[in-house]
């Protein structure tokens, strides 16, 4: 997958401005992250809340690989924007919320775009699967599972980092796993230390929320880390792959 077997992808929440997406997308490409990812259709918990700059917020986000070279992963909400648009991304990303769309999923499988599938809200390990299944019988094979948390009772953070996913589906099936844990936390303290225990773990891969002026993210600001944050984290990992080794 990526570099050194291990996928390491970051970038904002959602594409703000062409400005905010080509200068972040140059300060991790100077890092040496994967892919850039940037969320143009989101899907949001409250319809008044920003809902991504749509199609526009994809032509800033192909003008960032273009400026940096680095491929590129969005989440696609629907089956007429994976028709329209899944030939300009590097990676297809099937948000939370959309791991139960079986219809969209069959979308996906039609096209040969590797595919980020990331685990329902509440999803068992069983649908998780199933959902994979349902884009593996259209054709595509090329899918990578992301544990983003679950919903757990406590609401002090997000959600539940479940990192028994990462060796659960190692032992159980074909495909690599990454840990986004950015959405399991919901909170900036918590990005490292989770990223390290993933990367522990035997994740495949990392995606992370960054920006540059976290405290001005349009969506999931909370969240958010900084270049430096993800620099410090991006080098731990690098590191820790090293010994684990
Ligand atoms: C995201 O990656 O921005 C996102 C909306 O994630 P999730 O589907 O995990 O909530
Ligand atoms: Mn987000």
């Amino acid at each position: 997958m990526g570099k050194d077997d291990f996928i390491f992808i970051a970038g904002p929440c959602a594409v703000e401005s062409e400005d905010q997406i080509v200068r972040i997308a140059k300060q991790l490409k100077e890092l040496g992250v994967d892919y850039l990812r940037g969320g143009v259709f989101k899907p949001r918990t409250s319809p008044k809340s920003f809902q991504g700059l749509q199609e526009e917020g994809l032509e800033y986000l192909l003008r960032a690989k273009e400026e940096t070279g680095l491929p590129i992963i969005t989440e696609l909400l629907t089956i007429d924007q994976v028709k329209k648009y899944a030939d300009f991304v590097d990676i297809i990303q099937i948000g939370s919320r959309n791991m139960y769309n079986y219809e969209l999923l069959k979308e996906v499988g039609k096209t040969n775009k590797k595919v980020v599938l990331k685990r329902g809200l509440s999803a068992t390990f069983g649908e998780w699967l199933g959902a994979a299944e349902y884009i593996k019988q259209g054709g595509n094979e090329d899918i990578v599972l992301c544990e983003r948390g679950i919903r757990g009772f406590d609401n002090a953070t997000r959600n539940v980092l479940d990192l028994q996913a990462v060796p659960y589906i190692h032992n159980n099936t074909e495909y690599p796993i990454i840990v986004d844990p950015s959405h399991a936390a919901g909170n900036r303290y918590m990005i490292e230390p989770m990223s390290l225990a993933a990367t522990a773990a035997g994740a495949d891969g990392l995606m992370i929320e960054v920006h540059d002026r976290p405290d001005e993210s349009m969506c999931d600001r909370s969240q958010a880390i900084n270049i430096e944050q993800v620099s410090n984290i991006y080098n731990k990992v690098k590191t820790l792959r090293k010994v684990m080794k």
